[in-house]
């Protein structure tokens, strides 16, 4: 299982900083990779064997004039080689059209990033039907290289994030069967509402490969219990 944390707009510089010593050290004997996504102003050259600490979104350059953006030149300086990019807050809240995020994977796929793509749809659309869902799902597919090595997929379904409700253990594993069509090679992991309850029967979904977590990522021990009730 692949174990990712999403912190979003919470954490500082010094609990970040804390947050990655106590996992650090708590999840020394986990073998798989545990991804953590910081707020930008928190990250550092962290000394990590453990985790790999990513950011949450980055501009598409190396540098340049692009006021308030971060790119590739000042990742560089902190080793960050890892990006979440489609996340629906950023699709919905900050306008990212599936043009603009293909481009952006395009980008950083050619940098050599490992990137957590993901992709996720509004209630509205799960209620119309399987076909819309699916026609929903694969447009948030198209410019994106699903042969890339160093890509891992997120379904989020967007009614589920953030709510404290997550999708049923039936329609995660009915919506990674549908994906699994077409991504083949990537690792699909859930994101949306994943905890300490519900832990265990997402990890026990045969077509989930891992999570992606937000809340109940911010608490380091949280985190690190659900690593350890998914085993
Ligand atoms: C997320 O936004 O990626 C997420 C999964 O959030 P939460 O776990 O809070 O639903």
């Amino acid at each position: 299982m692949i174990f990712a944390a999403n912190f979003k707009t919470n954490h500082t510089r010094a609990s970040t900083k804390a947050y990655i010593q106590t996992l650090e050290s708590l999840a020394q004997k986990v073998e798989n990779p545990i991804y953590v996504f910081p707020p930008l102003s928190a990250i550092d050259d962290f000394a990590t064997s453990k985790l790999v600490v990513g950011v949450q979104n980055a501009y598409p350059a190396r540098n340049g004039a692009f006021t308030g953006e971060v790119g590739v030149e000042q990742l560089e300086e902190f080793a960050i080689k890892t990006i979440l990019i489609g996340h629906s807050e950023r699709r919905e809240i900050l306008g990212e059209s599936q043009e603009s995020v293909a481009k952006k994977f395009a980008f950083f796929k050619e940098q050599g990033f490992t990137i957590i793509y993901c992709l996720g749809e509004p209630l509205e659309v799960r209620q119309e039907g399987q076909e819309a869902l699916q026609e929903y799902l694969f447009a948030q597919l198209e410019g994106i290289d699903l042969s890339y090595e160093k890509l891992i997929v997120a379904y989020e379904p967007i009614w589920a994030i953030g709510t404290g409700v997550s999708a049923t253990t039936a329609d995660i594993r009915a919506t990674h069967q549908l994906l699994k069509k077409v991504i083949t090679q990537a690792p699909l992991l859930y994101g949306g509402s994943a905890k300490l309850d519900n832990i265990k029967e997402i990890a026990d979904i045969s077509e989930v490969d891992g999570v992606l977590v937000g809340s109940a990522s911010l608490d380091a021990h949280n985190f690190f219990a659900m690593i350890e009730a998914s085993r």
